[in-house]
């Protein structure tokens, strides 16, 4: 291994995209230079926000979690608060609780926990199994979690009177979602695959996505040499979804010409800013909550389940 670029020291990580061979401190700052750069450069923290960060104890959340409290602790007049949402996959949350639960007691960080099934009255594992056996609705089980992910997020942290909802996805994440609108042929959704924290609806808290621009590799060597606690599993139903055979393409390409997910990156950015699309959002006449839908998913969903289920909900 070469020298590290900062200090002559022997380096401990090499970024074929930029050439940069770091040694282990110099690539930590990096990574914690780079965060803030993207929090500023978006503009999206404010000095007295109180930050709600959704963590799950994989990596992703968990160096999110590590960094923005050492960048909060900077602002007397910010706070933060750990936000984790149990979907009730057996076998797979149930490490993942523990290690966040860990994590946000070593760093002193407040934790709200909760769960699919205390909210709506369902674990995915049961909504699953009850749309496989009595609907024909066929939908994969990433369709439901994300949908009432989102809806679980942003229901908490409206309750936590949060300013802004930090979420871990990283550079990966987000390079997947800009070629997975293209081969759905979803150009609504990569007109409002929003950077900007403009608050398209008074019951929306606003999200962040401060990792955006840090590559899924380099958030691991940080949690590793940072020695964070992580989940390292996969969950069971990550296999054979759009995303991974998405994943594997940049990977390869990335491989063979280092800045490709950068490059992806920056043109979802910037078709999302030449669109623009402004979505009509009105209240559900179900649950009251924002919708782009008449009625919004996540009614259909749970009314699909009441159809189907012998619980009462
Ligand atoms: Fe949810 Fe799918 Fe992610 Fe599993 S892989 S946690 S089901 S979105």
């Amino acid at each position: 291994m070469k020298k590290c670029m900062k200090c002559n020291k022997q380096s401990a990580y090499y970024r074929p995209y930029s050439g940069e061979y770091l040694c282990k401190k110099h690539f930590i700052e990096s990574i914690e230079r780079k965060v803030a750069r993207t929090i500023a450069r978006h503009k999206m923290l404010q000095e007295t926000d109180k930050i709600g960060v959704g963590i799950s104890g994989g990596k992703d959340s968990t160096v999110l979690l590590y960094i923005l409290q050492k960048i909060e602790k900077r602002f007397p007049q910010s706070s933060l608060i750990a936000i984790t949402i149990d979907e009730g996959i057996s076998g797979y949350r149930e490490e993942g609780l523990k290690l966040a639960t860990q994590l946000t007691s070593e760093l002193g960080i407040e934790h709200f926990i909760t769960s699919f099934r205390e909210l709506y009255g369902y674990s995915l594992d049961e909504i699953v199994q009850i749309f496989k056996k009595k609907s024909k609705e066929q939908h994969t089980a990433c369709f439901f979690c994300g949908i009432l992910r989102r809806r679980s997020l942003n229901q908490v942290a409206r309750n936590l009177k949060v300013d802004k909802l930090a979420l871990g996805h990283n550079l990966d994440d987000e390079a997947q979602t800009v070629l997975m609108n293209i081969f759905r042929s979803d150009i609504i959704r990569m007109g409002r695959t929003n950077l900007n924290l403009r608050q398209v609806h008074d019951l929306f808290v606003p999200r962040i996505k401060p990792l955006r621009e840090i590559p899924e590799r380099e958030i691991a060597a940080y949690a590793f040499f940072r020695d964070l606690p992580f989940h390292s599993q996969t969950c069971p139903y990550a296999e054979g979804v759009l995303r991974n055979d998405i994943q594997r393409i940049l990977n390869e390409m990335e491989a063979k010409r280092p800045g490709t997910k950068h490059s992806v990156l920056r043109s979802g950015d910037k078709i999302q800013q030449l669109l623009q699309i402004k979505q009509e959002i009105h209240l559900c006449p179900i649950c009251h909550e924002p919708a782009t839908e008449k009625i919004c998913k996540f009614c259909k969903i749970m009314q699909n389940l009441q159809n189907h289920s012998t619980k009462n909900i």
